[in-house]
């Protein structure tokens, strides 16, 4: 008999990627070793793992350059209209393989590294993530990035080049430890500098009023230093570019006024005005109102509007010869969330203060150039700028946004006259308490499109959270339900499956597919409990459910409710040790923001129950609970094909749609969930009985709200509950420190925002329907297969097309770039400008 395939030599086997041209091999093979010698400085002998990867990396991005260069000259022949992409965070995780699949060079690299006896997937596994990013809202950046590369719009990701991106999480003693995230101490093969584009942003000083009208002046200049990372689309020749500032002080900073004669000191403390880029804040649906990070918000603004006129006014359809100039701005920004807000007064500025715009026809063009993106109804989430800090940092533009709220209010005043009510919900600014700028009024009015992110969130924000503000302008406010890119969430991580879809895709669900699904997934699932294994010396059983939440650690999305059903699943065994039992192990993973006390206790409990269940001889191997330490997207594309069960538990109402709960339909896990966010749209694509929906809507939740929330009363009327809440008050998780979950308990009794025990009995209940499909492969994975039939909503394609079409104004390009072995039959003129 054969022996079986290695992971190398199945990857070898796919069909879908076709036969490796052998002069291609042999073409990577040299580049790889030219890079290994002219780039790394290395020979075979002393040469690193690290250095192969490296040599590979240098290598596909070879490839990748010529159809960058092209691309962006097409875009300068063409001139479209471009689409830019404001974003505090862009949570890209690993570059190499992805950039392998969207050029189709994945199989000749495979080919080349084997011949070359290297193992690829060990050299993948050596790129450090790029974590720019904290969950869903910086992922979704990612993925969209890819989808506008995909469908040929001539994109732009403009955020910040954090030196150090979201920390990275240890667990010690079951608790959570920060370690900074120095994601480019050695190196990064997919960015170009380019210090050519350097431009200056300013901060402080004061305004003049001049004859010429307003001046901003005494300023303290930073000087911000792009970086170009390119962006592939799937296999159409287009290379798109996402452009990370970075802040540099200027040769001349602290020299000329204060610390004049103190030369050492002075390039000392060029280090403050360089931490404007040194740390992505680690909060993930939480506004901390730190003046350095208002500094990052307008540091990429200001960098970021003068770069797109800069390459407006050298494009066709801005140069001088055009009398149009400025009234004709090529140009619609996207704003996800209100983190870059600052751009609408920032554009203002230029267009008022500097190009000597008139205000209303200023005013016109910068709300037809911006959209805003709304992620969060959570009041906590939503930023609300001092506006004594604002006064300090960036004095014109809080002039500039009191002018636009004395507009904004004049208009509503007219329209309501004497609604001193209405006046003050609206304004920009609040003044019960210390002022602040409202920064989700000044984007909406600021913006042509305000959108949701799912349908249900969409009509909370617009019927509830900004209801006087679409009453005001209905055509505003839209939908755009999330989506997730199907090359890095299916072909890249699932290859296996990606197979059986490929060899069935015709045929109908027999048991015969229902079996070679169910392989697959038997597959992924051994693969990742080796890797637990190896990488964690944990031991799981390949045959239990593999019951998985994985996203940021959060009250609202229930991490603690998860945990109650451990812990009563542990009772049930404990109670009757030989009873019938569907073995799980539930699989728990996801960071705390550091300073998010009851997030960090959160995992400290998760953690404290594992220990007590793992090491319990009652319970075997029925059940097993992991905290999967250091949540980012490289170990989600592990964890999510290999799940079975996908829990998506948010108290209705609160998640905006979640893109973990498609990532895990698209690869075959089931979902069990609430009525909340894109949760409530995968169950219109596939159906309610082919999801685990339990709980309250949002209506019953609202409902609940006005009566009164009474936690105890669950407590009393469920004994289920009362015995699992009983067990960690009295410490039985915690033997050393009886009290250590205090908090939690209290929270859960005396204010619990998100509902816990008021879904608990729905939950417990909808788990023992999953327990009970699951002794059933072929009823579970045709339920798997309706699912995966059902995702095509959920590509991130989907979601930029109507993004393109109902809000930017431009259409997906059906023009394909030639190959770069190809000439440029679009050029009859080759001028040698390019729109970088
Ligand atoms: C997709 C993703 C998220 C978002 O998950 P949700 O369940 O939607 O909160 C967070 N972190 C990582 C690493 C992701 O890949």
């Amino acid at each position: 008999m054969a022996r079986p395939l290695t992971d190398q030599e199945k990857r070898r086997q796919i069909s879908l990627r076709g036969i490796p041209d052998l002069e291609n091999v042999h073409e990577l093979i040299k580049g790889f070793n030219r890079h290994l010698h002219f780039t790394l400085v290395k020979d075979r002998n002393i040469a690193t793992p690290r250095d192969y990867y490296s040599a590979l990396a240098h290598t596909v991005r070879d490839h990748l350059v010529g159809r960058w260069i092209r691309t962006q000259q097409f875009y300068y022949e063409s001139d479209p209209k471009r689409v830019y992409y404001l974003s505090l965070e862009f949570y890209m995780g690993r570059t190499l393989q992805n950039t392998m699949v969207n050029l189709g060079v994945q199989n000749t690299c495979d080919e080349a590294m084997y011949q070359l006896g290297l193992d690829i997937e060990e050299l993948e596994e050596i790129e450090e993530d790029a974590g720019l990013g904290n969950g869903g809202l910086g992922r979704l950046a990612a993925c969209f990035l890819d989808s506008m590369a995909t469908l040929g719009l001539a994109a732009y990701g403009y955020g910040i080049r954090y030196e150090y991106g979201i920390f990275n999480q240890k667990i010690r003693d079951g608790c959570q430890v920060e370690e900074a995230d120095d994601w480019l101490r050695y190196g990064n093969p997919w960015e170009k500098s380019r210090p050519e584009f350097m431009l200056p942003v300013h901060f402080y000083g004061r305004v003049q009023e001049t004859k010429e009208g307003s001046k901003w002046v005494d300023t303290q200049v930073v000087l911000a230093m792009p970086y170009d990372t390119p962006i592939p689309g799937y296999q159409n020749n287009t290379v798109n570019t996402m452009r990370l500032w970075s802040a540099r002080a200027p040769n001349d900073f602290n020299l000329k006024d204060f610390n004049v004669g103190d030369y050492i000191q002075a390039v000392l403390d060029r280090n403050l005005a360089e931490n404007i880029s040194r740390v992505l804040y680690p909060n993930d649906n939480f506004f901390e109102g730190k003046e350095l990070r208002l500094k990052q918000e307008y540091f990429v603004v200001a960098a970021t509007l003068q770069d797109i006129i800069r390459r407006f006014k050298t494009s066709k359809s801005g140069s001088p010869s055009n009398k149009k100039h400025l009234c004709l701005l090529q140009v619609a920004v996207q704003l996800n969330d209100t983190h870059p807000a600052m751009a609408i007064p920032e554009l203002m500025r230029i267009f008022v203060d500097i190009e000597k715009l008139d205000w209303d026809v200023a005013w016109d063009l910068t709300r037809r150039t911006f959209a805003y993106t709304n992620h969060t109804v959570l009041p906590e989430a939503l930023e609300r700028w001092p506006i004594k800090l604002m006064e300090t940092l960036l004095p014109r533009h809080l002039q500039i946004i009191y002018q636009i709220n004395q507009k904004h209010l004049d208009n509503i005043a007219a329209l309501f006259p004497d609604d001193m009510d209405k006046l003050r919900a609206m304004s920009l600014i609040e003044e019960d308490g210390e002022k602040r700028v409202n920064m989700a009024h000044l984007c909406i009015v600021g913006s042509h499109a305000v959108n949701g992110v799912a349908e249900i969130h969409s009509n909370i924000i617009k019927t509830q959270v900004f209801r006087n503000f679409s009453d005001l302008e209905p055509g505003k406010f839209q939908n755009k339900t999330n989506g997730i890119t199907p090359r890095r969430w299916l072909l890249v991580c699932n290859t296996g499956l990606v197979d059986v879809i490929a060899e069935h895709h015709e045929s109908q669900t027999g048991s015969y597919e229902m079996t070679c699904f169910y392989l697959k997934y038997i597959e992924n699932k051994l693969k990742f409990a080796q890797y637990l294994e190896k990488e964690y010396n944990v031991k799981i059983n390949p045959g239990s459910i593999f019951d998985v939440h994985v996203k940021r650690i959060h009250e609202y999305k229930r991490q603690v409710l998860n945990c109650l059903h451990i812990i009563h699943l542990y009772n049930q065994i404990r109670m009757k040790p030989n009873a019938p039992f569907t073995p799980r192990t539930v699989i728990i993973g996801g960071k705390a923001a550091p300073g998010y006390h009851m997030a960090k206790m959160i995992i400290k409990l998760i953690t404290s129950v594992g220990d007590v269940i793992n090491n319990d001889p009652v319970v075997g191997d029925k059940l097993k609970v992991i905290f999967l330490e250091n949540y980012r997207v490289s170990l989600a594309e592990k964890v999510i094909p290999a799940t079975d069960l996908s829990e998506q538990i948010s108290t209705a109402g609160t998640e905006a749609s979640g893109t973990g709960n498609m990532k895990f339909m698209l690869n075959g896990a089931l979902t069990i969930g609430t009525l909340d966010g894109a949760n409530v749209e995968m169950a219109e694509e596939a159906g309610k009985e082919n999801m685990f929906i339990f709980g309250m809507t949002v209506d019953e939740v609202q409902e609940m709200d006005k009566e009164g929330y009474d936690a105890m009363s669950y407590y009393e009327k469920l004994p289920e509950l009362k015995q699992v809440m009983d067990q960690i008050t009295s410490g039985f998780f915690s033997l050393k420190q009886p009290h250590l979950f205090k908090d939690i308990t209290d929270m859960l009794f005396k204010y619990d925002r998100f509902k816990v025990f008021a879904d608990f009995e729905a939950y417990v209940k909808c788990q023992e329907r999953v327990s009970k499909l699951f002794q059933d492969p072929i009823e579970w994975s045709k339920m798997v297969l309706r699912n995966i039939a059902a995702t095509g909503k959920f590509s991130s394609d989907r979601t930029i097309t109507e993004y393109a079409r109902d809000i930017w104004g431009v259409e997906p390009s059906n023009i394909k770039i030639p190959p770069p072995s190809e000439p440029l039959r679009y050029f009859d003129k080759l001028n040698g400008l390019s729109s970088f």
